[in-house]
């Protein structure tokens, strides 16, 4: 007889991990224990040799769906003579991150149970087992155990409690475990938010979405509004009482067969719709389907799409005879989801015609992620529910606990402890919206003290974004001076850089493409289409974007046409659009704002000559959301195919000038003469985006000839479009670069915190 003590770290407990090993175990005729110890998983087992190497390989080859095995590490230790196998209780240890695995969509097992007549279960929508169900949504304090979710309040049922406490049982220690008779339970509330009487608040709120009104639902994460997808009047009503005129709502099918009905997809997209995080995937629609409204995605080739991952879901889309259903954030425009009862009632009343609830209370919100597939792989636009707070190892070792808090829209922080065993590991948070408004930065202080509660951490360092007026960073730097800890500003395209290099684990320097809205750059000025050079130290500016004037600095943002009379003003030519859509006035007030320099800062920004290229052949003159036009020329770009593409000139042929300028001049007047030769704007699209692609070879071709660097990360918002993203890592490829793209956080603003916590903790390690 030998004996092994094994200690397995990673996502190892809360996703029926024990059990398994249990049952392993005991398949294997081994004896010993299993417990959790502090964020690990210790098992001492005995027996025979060859079976104690079966065991270590099973181990990890039949490890839980949910399980994420980080690490197995063994030793032999002296044999002592049991003779059964035994779960024990979880033995706590501070100073250890303890992982919280995601919110897991219901599984096959329970959906069998959920529509099968004969289950005690039948109907019930708050079933789960070990294996799906609320995770981060509902715990409050580690370790994962009921009395620290917020199901503490309900007791388990004698029946419950046996499922639980039986090892062989797929709910033995499944937190959330319910029935009818002891669970939570639906209520409807009309308008105003006082209860409806009724036997079937379920099917009496369906009958309401049926009748084409809108209903408010809370959900796993947070509520949401919910509507027919087929009916206009209904999306339309929507759209006007959320204050969201534009931006495309996401809607949610019973499963993927039906989603191919309205959209073509591929293997790898059709996984992703199947996953067990279930976010809203980005899929091509269908040119021809009664049974999605235009107003849905207004003038968009793509449609957010997500299956049910809640019993409830399954139940709504069942009632409601499987029609899809548009299911957007409950909230008014860019506010954060709203996920406290009666904060939620008082929110959405004036919007939602019947709030169907329930009363398991939502600790942490979480919104739907967003993600894409691109160039064959997964590209998250938001990442928030199912993938929150799923860690990353940071390839440094900090020596303190550090907190970054990232940019200023699309909110999002990032938390690591000192450094245990060689690893440290990043904890990477859900979404919460843009910082501007009141309510998202008291969510976000909220947010980062849940965390920091939950996986017990105390930053000693703080990493900020370098611009002043952002929200996270007065609350970085009020809080630093608060409790005298180090405060650590991090240049906004270093951090898109370190956070692209921290998804791949690179180490050393990279060229860095980062091409974005809008961020400080360090001469003061709005960078945003940036060649980098460096790593996790520091950057050096290579070469960017001949700078144009930015008039009216936000103001541009929203009024494209502003971009476009700029860059034109800087092309030597007037500017004019297409039937006098702006009017002269409008113009001469900013051609002279441009000439004065009158609140027009200079920009590099990529983003922006996206505006401007989208405003001059009169596809978008105002948005109505972030990147709007940005976007919609992607869509265009898709729809066309061409081969030629603009000059984009560097402004010095010698290469001798550092940093280069990139000229856009040249690439603004084919763009004009096009549109008066009534040149197709898709193919116009396509060539300013093959344009971008080949200026993106040609300059780190360049880069790469003075520094012989040959990887390349590409990062910034801008790299959520897929044509441009598909384009330039081709075309790199085609040079023999090595390409890094974003895979797990976003490229956009949402990523920022991951940049900056791995450039504090090199910094504060040094
Ligand atoms: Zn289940
Ligand atoms: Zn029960
Ligand atoms: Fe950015």
């Amino acid at each position: 007889m030998r004996r092994r003590s094994i200690l397995v770290s990673g996502i190892v407990q809360g996703v029926g991990f024990r059990p398994f090993v249990f049952k392993l175990a005991s398949q294997l005729n081994l004896c010993g224990f299993v417990r959790n110890r502090a964020g690990n998983v210790l098992i001492e087992v005995e027996g025979a040799e060859t079976q104690l190497d079966l065991f270590l390989e099973q181990l990890t080859h039949r490890a839980p769906p949910l399980a994420d095995i980080d690490k197995i590490s063994w030793q032999r230790i002296p044999a002592c003579d049991d003779n059964h196998f035994q779960i024990f209780e979880s033995e706590s240890a501070p100073h250890a991150t303890v992982l919280i695995s995601p919110d897991v969509s219901m599984c096959d097992d329970c959906r069998d149970e959920l529509f099968n007549p004969s289950d005690r279960r039948y109907r019930y929508p708050f079933l789960n087992c070990t294996n799906c169900g609320p995770r981060l949504t509902i715990i409050r304090a580690a370790p994962y155990d009921r009395l620290n979710t917020t199901m503490s309040g309900y007791q388990m049922c004698k029946r419950c409690r046996r499922e639980y406490d039986d090892p062989a049982d797929r709910r033995f220690h499944a937190q959330p475990n319910a029935c009818p008779e002891c669970g939570p339970q639906l209520r409807l509330l009309d308008p105003s938010g006082q209860p409806v009487a009724t036997q079937n608040p379920l099917a009496k709120f369906c009958d309401t979405i049926a009748a084409g009104q809108i209903g408010a639902m809370k959900g796993l994460g947070g509520y949401h509004l919910i509507c027919l997808a087929s009916n206009d009047q209904a999306v339309a009503e929507l759209r006007r009482r959320k204050h969201r005129y534009e931006k495309p709502l996401a809607i949610m099918v019973r499963d993927s067969n039906a989603a191919a009905k309205l959209c073509k997809f591929d293997h790898g997209e059709r996984s992703l719709l199947e996953s067990s995080r279930r976010p809203i995937v980005l899929l091509r629609k269908r040119t021809q389907t009664q049974q999605v409204s235009d107003a849905v995605a207004p003038q968009m080739p793509m449609l957010g799409v997500m299956l049910p991952y809640t019993p409830l879901h399954e139940l709504l889309l069942d009632s409601v005879g499987n029609e899809p259903l548009v299911m957007t954030s409950g909230n008014r425009s860019d506010e954060p989801i709203a996920y406290d009862d009666a904060d939620a009632v008082a929110r959405l009343t004036g919007i939602a015609d019947q709030f169907l609830v329930h009363d398991r209370p939502i600790h942490i919100r979480c919104d739907d992620s967003v993600t894409r597939i691109i160039d064959g792989a997964e590209s998250p636009l938001r990442r928030s529910r199912g993938y929150a707070p799923q860690s990353i190892r940071l390839p440094m070792q900090p020596d303190l606990p550090i907190l970054a808090v990232g940019g200023q829209l699309k909110g999002a922080f990032a938390l690591v402890r000192e450094t245990v065993d060689d690893c440290a590991t990043a904890l990477l948070s859900h979404h919460m919206g843009d910082l501007d408004h009141l309510d998202a930065l008291e969510a976000f202080r909220r947010d980062i003290d849940l965390y920091q509660q939950l996986f017990d951490i105390q930053p000693q360092v703080i990493a900020c974004d370098s611009h002043p007026d952002y929200g996270s960073t007065t609350y970085a730097v009020d809080r630093a001076e608060r409790e005298s800890i180090r405060l650590i500003r991090v240049q906004h395209h270093h951090a898109h850089l370190a956070s692209c290099m921290v998804e791949h684990q690179l180490d050393g320097d990279v060229i860095g493409v980062i091409f974005d809205g809008s961020g400080l750059g360090s001469d003061n000025t709005i960078w945003g289409g940036e060649f980098l050079v460096g790593g996790y130290a520091s950057v050096e500016r290579a070469g960017h974007l001949r700078p144009v004037r930015l008039p009216g600095g936000d103001q541009a943002t929203k009024e494209p046409w502003r971009m476009a009379v700029s860059h034109m003003i800087d092309a030597g030519l007037d500017a004019e659009f297409e039937r006098d859509q702006i009017s002269n006035d409008a113009i001469r007030v900013v051609r002279q704002m441009i000439e004065r320099g009158f609140h027009s800062p200079w920009t590099s920004s990529v983003g922006r000559l996206f505006d401007a290229v989208a405003a001059i052949i009169g596809l978008r003159h105002r948005v109505s959301y972030e990147a709007q036009a940005a976007i919609e020329l992607e869509s265009l770009a898709m729809e066309a195919d061409s081969d030629e593409s603009y000059r984009l000139e560097c402004l010095d042929q010698s290469g001798t000038s550092h940093p280069f300028q990139i000229d856009t001049r040249a690439l603004i007047r084919c763009v004009v003469e096009d549109r008066e030769r009534r040149v197709a704007t898709n193919m116009i699209a396509r060539r300013f985006h093959l344009s971008l692609a080949e200026m993106v070879q040609d300059s780190c071709r360049r880069i790469r000839g003075t520094s012989g660097l040959n990887r390349v990360v590409l990062s910034g918002g801008v790299f959520m479009n897929a044509s441009l993203s598909e384009m330039a890592a081709a075309r790199l490829q085609q040079s023999q670069f090595e390409v890094f793209r974003h895979h797990v956080v976003p490229p956009g603003d949402g990523g920022l915190c991951l940049g900056q916590l791995a450039i504090a903790a090199h910094v504060s390690h040094v």
